[in-house]
Parts: structure tokens; C-alpha cells; sequence
């Protein structure tokens, strides 16, 4: 299911109607693991395990109970997010554009949050 071509967009937007949306994850089509990326990225979303330290400037993505015990700690511009994950410490970093699955939820997160603000694009 995927909305037609002259949908208008939705007013809000949310971790399940983002998928038609996302300009995010439509850059990961593609990418090898893309499709697992995203899985996780809008588990995240769902379960609410990200958040913004407003001290320290940083993202945190919490564990997914059952699954595992760490919360992941995501840096820098929108843009040029880093995650100190092994996967994104490994295997991305051979990509030209490194993300892993809480750099790609974060970037949700905001995406959702502006847009819900009223400043979508
Ligand atoms: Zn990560």
C-alpha cells in the first residue's frame, strides 16, 4: 500500500504513515541492509526510545527490552549524525554515507517532529 502520486500530504505524520513520506528512508532503498535499517529504525520509533539530551546535545536510543541492554548514544549535525553502535562503527563506515538503525531514527524522529510542527517539505 502506498499512497498515489497526487496525495496531498497528511497534516501529522507518525512512525507507521512516515514510511510513505520519508525522503530518509527512501535514500535507503538500495543501501544493502536498508530494509533491516529501517525495520529497526521504526521499532524504535514505535516503542518511543529516542531521545534528545539537551546538555549534553546528543541523541540517546534506548534498548529494546528482551533484545538488548544498551542505549546507544548518537552525535553530531542532522546531517552528519555519528553512532557509537558496532555496526555503525564497522560495517557502514566502508559506505560512502555510514547509518545504521539509531542514526536512521533519530533522523525519523526530528523528521516527524517538524513536521508535526507544521514545517514539512
Ligand atoms: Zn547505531
Amino acid at each position: 500500500m502506498s499512497p498515489i502520486e497526487n496525495e496531498t500530504p497528511p497534516e501529522t505524520i507518525n512512525y507507521k504513515t512516515i514510511v510513505y513520506w520519508s525522503p530518509e528512508l527512501k535514500r535507503l532503498e538500495g543501501v544493502k541492509q536498508g530494509s533491516a535499517i529501517k525495520t529497526k529504525a521504526l521499532k524504535f520509533l514505535k516503542l518511543n526510545l529516542v531521545e534528545y539530551d539537551r546538555e549534553k546535545k546528543e541523541f540517546h536510543v534506548k534498548p529494546i527490552k528482551g533484545y538488548n541492554k544498551t542505549t546507544y548514544t548518537i552525535k553530531g549535525e542532522e546531517n552528519h549524525l555519528a553512532c557509537n553502535c558496532q555496526f555503525y562503527r564497522s560495517v557502514s563506515m566502508k559506505w560512502a554515507h555510514p547509518i545504521c538503525s539509531h542514526t536512521m531514527a533519530v533522523k525519523l524522529w526530528l523528521e516527524i517532529i517538524r513536521w508535526n510542527k507544521g514545517g514539512k517539505k
